[in-house]
């Protein structure tokens, strides 16, 4: 296959024409407009909820400097051990020279788009470390050999048949076995790997500055679980996740778990400050944050599109986006897809190979509308394709035909120089495949208005 463009184009017409893809996107898309517009509603001040999320989120990237060795210092104060990882491979060893000091072999892992940004699962493998996932929907497609489909639904491209089909084939349960049935069974497997991993590694939704303290949100449990019987575990997570102060929770939980699922709260809310004390009864011996940046600076470097690092991780302008809906979550073939992928990974993992994501939009603002931080993502992305001009990452067909419209367009007399025939020849011989053999090809009138209305005056005057 060509470029990623390319291959994002050819994905993205398979994918829309996917008649059972359509169908099961817009079941479970539907159940989550649902519960999310029930959940929003109860929100009172949303719009004031919303900018303060905003300011604060605006506040703390304008200090990371200052917010992010606060944290250090104050979770280090409690006995955590923070690490600060680059880039893929520096979070790879780190984790990985973690592991083999303990002389640990197996690791239970909750759900975090963190550790799929570090291609995780697939490095522990290739160094002989079983790394299980134990959020239910990470379990389903890590089963599959897939990626997560969508960043808080990742199995949200499977139907209930699908999954019961998958555990049959791998656990021999009923071919027709319940949602109920299917997590029962998927908690018996999954219970005593708790008990047997060496190391627990999860993400986190918020670090506290203030505390020095992770907040994780989830609602099955594994995450606390993951936290609780391992004797060392490791927190991934993004830069950008921070928040100054615990009490912030109060306004971030919600915000999350209403645009995230519709829930008022999400079921487990946990905030860990370090590893387990003297006085403690449970926890890790052992606790480390290891801070990620792989390309979040390389955004906070950029003034106009810094608010992208605002992003939650609700999921909510996923499920807003026609695109999305349309093409998926793995057409995007990156971690973070929808509109917010498409702002944040050109930055995070290279313009010139990422700027077509930028295109993948309508433009039509309904993202911007539903984030909870108010971050300006359809803007976001004109900016994207404003940078990949002006980093003159267009290709030479296209540079070139703008060049032409523009001297057309500037000028009537070149403008008119042919009629609608030609005109129409023109746009088929040169446009027709990026039009999309799906679309019928715009047709141009023979005479130009001006034209018309010149032709119209002149048989006035005669
Ligand atoms: S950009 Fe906004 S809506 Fe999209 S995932 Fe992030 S916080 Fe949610």
């Amino acid at each position: 296959m060509g470029s990623t463009a390319e291959k994002f184009i050819a994905d993205s017409e398979e994918k829309a024409f996917d008649q059972d893809h359509r169908r099961i996107i817009n079941f479970n898309m539907g159940r989550y407009h649902a519960s999310a517009a029930k959940g929003i509603d109860r929100l009172t001040n949303l719009e004031t909820a919303k900018r303060k999320a905003h300011v604060i989120k605006w506040r703390v990237m304008e200090n990371l400097d200052k917010f992010l060795p606060e944290f250090e210092a104050n979770f280090q104060r409690r006995g955590g051990k923070v690490i600060w990882a680059n880039d893929v491979e520096e979070a790879q060893q780190e984790i990985l020279s973690i592991i083999h000091r303990a002389g640990a072999r197996r690791v239970v892992k909750s759900k975090t788009m963190a550790t799929e940004e570090i291609h995780l699962n697939e490095f522990l493998e290739q160094n002989n470390i079983e790394s299980l996932e134990t959020d239910l929907g990470e379990y389903i497609v890590q089963l599959l050999g897939q990626k997560p489909y969508h960043i808080v639904t990742p199995a949200m491209h499977l139907s209930k048949e699908d999954i019961a089909r998958l555990f049959n084939q791998k656990f021999g349960t009923p071919i027709d076995a319940t949602p109920e049935q299917l997590t029962q069974k998927a908690r018996e497997l999954l219970r005593d790997k708790y008990l047997q991993a060496d190391v627990g590694i999860t993400g986190a939704n918020f670090l506290i500055a203030d505390t020095g303290s992770i907040a994780m949100s989830e609602n099955e449990g594994n995450a606390r679980l993951c936290t609780t019987f391992p004797k060392i575990h490791i927190a991934i997570v993004g830069i950008e996740k921070l928040i100054p102060s615990i009490t912030d929770l109060d306004l971030f939980w919600p915000l999350l778990s209403t645009h995230g699922t519709g829930q008022n709260l999400t079921v487990y809310n946990t905030i860990l400050s370090g590893p387990r004390q003297m006085d403690e009864a449970d926890g890790p011996e052992e606790m480390y944050v290891i801070l990620l940046d792989n390309g979040r600076t390389n955004l906070l470097a950029k003034k106009d599109q810094r608010q992208g690092l605002y992003c939650i991780r609700c999921g909510a302008c996923l499920n807003a986006c026609p695109i999305y809906q349309n093409v998926g979550g793995y057409t995007y073939n990156t971690t973070y897809s929808g509109p917010i992928g498409s702002v944040i990974t050109p930055h995070m993992k290279g313009m010139e190979e990422f700027k077509h994501l930028s295109y993948a939009s309508t433009l039509c603002g309904r993202c911007t509308e539903v984030c909870p931080v108010k971050i300006d993502l359809h803007k976001m992305l004109l900016i994207n394709r404003r940078d990949a001009v002006k980093e003159d990452l267009s290709t030479p067909k296209e540079k070139w035909g703008w060049a032409a419209w523009k001297k057309a367009m500037l000028s009537r007399k070149l403008t008119d120089f042919f009629g609608g025939k030609m005109k129409n020849f023109i746009l088929k011989m040169f446009f027709k495949k990026a039009w999309g053999k799906f679309r019928e090809m715009p047709v141009v009138a023979e005479k130009s208005f001006a034209q018309r209305w010149a032709e119209e005056q002149n048989r006035k005057e005669d």
